[in-house]
């Protein structure tokens, strides 16, 4: 019998060959979630391994099953086993729900496939991806008409971007990175990852790199090139430092300075909260990860340079993606816009939310989940079985039980990861381990965080 060969996801026909697949997906991601229940699958992970196991065995059958069965079976399998950030009690990360519009987005990118490093892969792909970048660049630049923004998988790889074109801004002397205590992992990480001396790690007491500690560092190491890197949104306490303070202070000593802003970058979109940004458009590059909150899925991260010719360095080429003659043709060349060769289109979920949203809409969103963060506080501080840490700054919100020790906290957090019931996470401030909770979704109630009280107050050990 003649082989059937399995429809492709493109092409005039290729929308009808997903649809009847997209509904047993959809059918799936029901299911799964209603077997689940609650935030994250019971047991812990061994119950998980097993039950994933068991739908994805064999792996490889000598003879293939119906593309139905195979979606249904693994994707039910993911759901039921999955931690799912749209649910009220997930949140322990900077992982956030996706928004509806931007997943249905992102599922035309993968039928299209574009691939973003050549034009004659993504024509169209790359004139979205050159506007609409260069619209948010323009956002944290408002007075640098020529920003630019380069698409990354996310803070880290926008933080490596970072430190790479700090280097290659300082071709004699490799530069010393300057960071806080409260920077993310990935800033030092990249210090090693590009050869540079050990990254210098100011203390951070406070959870903020103070002016005054950041002076010290800059005077003990003066007369060489140095990085400074300051956070816009800590990942641990959604603190940020004193930007435009440490923006003089980098002037005044002649620093590079590079601004994380994964986490509160957004804050840029809302009235409401855009003072804490004060300072941002003085980085010479500046960091944004919109599947935190920006309600993208992964990935969707963003560097932003305020003077395009320091992505000079990462023009590159290789004769089949971008030959002279091609470029002089017209030809756009995307080899510099990236470490990666083949590359997602991922500019077009965020367009569509951009969109979709619009000022308002963004607004909106990143004024509910900073709402939600006072409320839980007000919740907590009314409550005498719990210290709140400190009033929160973004929607993250630090606490622990009163008179719990470390050891008791950390095991009530596994405790309610093992039940499935909540997803909280862990920092440590003050010497002490507070619960985290990173608030990220819009549709979350007050109930719902009372719940989430009643949940770690319930768990406490008397
Ligand atoms: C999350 C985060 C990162 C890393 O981003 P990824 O998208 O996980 O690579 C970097 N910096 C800060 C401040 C973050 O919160």
């Amino acid at each position: 019998m003649p082989r059937t060969l399995p429809p492709l996801s493109g092409g005039p026909h290729g929308p009808e060959a997903l649809r009847p697949l997209l509904d047993t997906v959809l059918t799936a991601l029901t299911d799964g979630a209603h077997h689940r229940k609650g935030p994250l699958p019971a047991g812990g992970p061994a119950p998980v391994a097993a039950a994933l196991h068991a739908a994805a065995t064999p792996v490889l059958p000598d003879t293939g099953t119906d593309p139905h069965t195979a979606l249904a079976t693994l994707v039910t399998a993911l759901t039921a086993g999955a931690a799912d950030p749209a649910h009220p009690h997930c949140a322990a990360h900077l992982h956030c729900p996706p928004l509806a519009v931007a997943t249905a987005a992102d599922l035309a990118a993968s039928a299209l496939n574009p691939s973003l490093d050549s034009w004659d892969q993504a024509p169209a792909a790359t004139a979205l991806e050159e506007h609409v970048t260069h619209t948010l660049a323009a956002e944290i630049y408002p007075q640098a008409v020529a920003a630019q923004a380069l698409v990354t998988t996310g803070g880290t790889e926008a933080n490596q971007l970072a430190v790479l074109l700090a280097r290659e801004a300082a071709p004699d002397r490799a530069p010393l990175l300057l960071h806080g205590a409260n920077a993310h992992h990935s800033l030092p990480r990249a210090a090693w990852l590009l050869g540079l001396p050990p990254a210098h790690r100011i203390p951070t007491p406070t959870g903020r790199l103070h002016p005054a500690d950041l002076r010290a560092a800059l005077e003990t190491h003066r007369g060489r090139p140095l990085l400074v890197a300051a956070t816009a949104g800590t990942t641990d306490a959604g603190l940020i430092d004193p930007l435009d303070e440490l923006a003089d202070l980098c002037e005044e000593f002649g620093a590079r300075l590079h601004i994380d802003a994964a986490y509160g970058g957004p804050l840029l979109f809302s009235p409401t909260h855009r003072h804490h940004l004060t300072g941002l458009d003085r980085a010479h590059t500046v960091t944004l990860d919109l599947h935190k909150l920006g309600w993208q899925p992964v990935a969707a991260g963003l560097l932003a340079t305020r003077d395009p010719h320091d992505l000079t360095p990462l023009t590159h080429q290789a004769d089949y993606l971008n030959a002279d003659d091609d470029t002089d043709a017209g030809l756009p060349d995307l080899l510099g816009r990236s470490l990666r060769t083949t590359r997602r289109p991922d500019i077009l979920k965020v367009a569509v939310t951009l969109r979709t949203l619009g000022r308002e809409g963004l607004a909106h969103l990143v004024d509910t989940v900073q709402d939600q963060a006072r409320t839980l506080a007000a919740l907590i501080t009314a409550r005498p079985h719990l210290d709140l840490w400190a009033p929160p700054t973004l929607s993250t919100v630090l606490f622990r039980p009163a008179h719990a020790t470390d050891h008791d906290l950390a095991r009530l957090r596994r405790t309610l990861l093992t039940e499935g019931t909540a997803v909280l996470g862990r920092a440590r401030a003050d010497g002490r381990l507070w619960l985290k909770a990173t608030l990220l979704n819009p549709h979350t109630t007050p109930q719902d965080l009372t719940a989430l009280l009643d949940l770690v107050e319930g768990h406490t050990p008397r």
